[in-house]
């Protein structure tokens, strides 16, 4: 599946819209304190999409659900348009609550099932919006034709319709609010081919239309390439990478990006050309209540020295501005 990005870049600007500084997310439990996210720094512009990429356990869920508001940080900083947001999502002003949304992997459970796509998105549009009962069904209206929708599915309940039509229906109920930014769990992981190919559209026409920025938290580096323009890479709470997209793919460097690379098939042409060397995955990711010490990757890494097993491995700028790994193995770049 390849679905182009619009070669207008001109919506996009440079002006910073989410600051996250040493963040960290430990959650005690009866086994000990995990580590979910353990001194992550990163920043985003407006109108960008950037995405979280990891395995399960990796620190890009938790990362999102603490920018949502959903988890407090245990430590470090987290800015929304230079405001202070690391509070929990009920003591959020409207204006934040409406300006921050997130659209869920699974939106069969995300969505009411009891209700009709109607009086699911009446909600949104009664809770947030103005105006009397009329305008609010022609909002509704607009929002269903907007994102591909038709008037047949205004009275179906989500359990009356497909996926990629349910996934729909969250997007219109974001999009109800008018949202300057809108955090993308696994979007498109719980759907078919055709329903992954049709929502990804739709998240590019909302950008190109409307200049909403998207944290797009995803383990699929299928939609990375689809619809990213900077992409971060995450282990076990830290962060590996952190590049543009076509850099990322034309020069994957840390060797934990280089093994998720090489674990994608190739399907085609090109991505023989850019897919790297095979490496193989070696064991499974530690527990983040007892990580590894030094580089948390050296217990799976093949290249993994005695330095890495000591010392955690600070960014190192691998070219331009922009692309940075922390991995002693680029120990002669400059330091970040
Ligand atoms: Fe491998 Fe060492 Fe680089 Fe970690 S710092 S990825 S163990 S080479």
């Amino acid at each position: 599946m390849m679905v182009m990005q619009d070669d207008d870049d001109s919506s996009r600007g440079s002006e910073a819209l989410l600051t996250v500084r040493n963040l960290k997310k430990y959650f005690r439990t009866s086994k000990g304190l995990v580590r979910a996210v353990d001194g992550v720094t990163f920043s985003m512009s407006t109108g960008e999409t950037l995405a979280l990429v990891g395995e399960s356990g990796s620190g890009k869920t938790t990362t999102a659900h603490v920018i949502m508001g959903f988890y407090t940080p245990t430590e470090g900083l987290v800015m929304y348009k230079g405001i202070n947001i690391g509070i929990p999502i009920e003591k959020r002003p409207l204006s934040l609550k409406r300006e921050i949304q997130i659209v869920f992997q699974d939106p069969a459970t995300s969505l009411n099932p009891k209700k009709t796509v109607k009086d699911i998105l009446e909600t949104a549009v009664k809770v947030y919006g103005e105006g009397v009962k009329l305008e609010r069904f022609k909002t509704i209206l607009e929002l269903m034709s907007y994102v591909g929708l038709s008037e047949e599915h205004l009275f179906k309940r989500p359990t009356e319709i497909g996926g990629g039509e349910k996934q729909l229906v969250a997007l219109a109920r974001a999009l109800a609010v008018n949202p300057a930014f809108i955090i993308l769990d696994e979007p498109t992981s719980a759907l078919d081919v055709s329903a992954q190919s049709k929502v990804l559209r739709t998240l590019l026409k909302i950008q190109r239309d409307r200049g909403v920025s998207y944290l797009l938290i995803t383990h699929d580096l299928g939609v990375v390439r689809n619809i990213a323009s900077r992409v971060i890479i995450m282990y076990l709470g830290k962060i590996c990478e952190e590049a543009s997209t076509d850099e990322f793919f034309g020069r994957p460097t840390h060797p934990y990006t280089q093994m998720l690379l090489s674990s994608i098939p190739a399907m085609t042409e090109e991505d023989e050309r850019i897919l790297p060397t095979r490496i193989e995955s070696r064991g499974e990711i530690p527990s983040a209540i007892n990580p590894p010490s030094g580089c948390r990757f050296h217990t799976r890494c093949p290249y993994a020295m005695e330095v890495c097993r000591k010392e955690e491995p600070p960014a190192f700028n691998v070219g331009g501005s922009s692309h940075i790994v922390n991995c002693w193995l680029h120990s002669s770049n400059t330091r970040v």
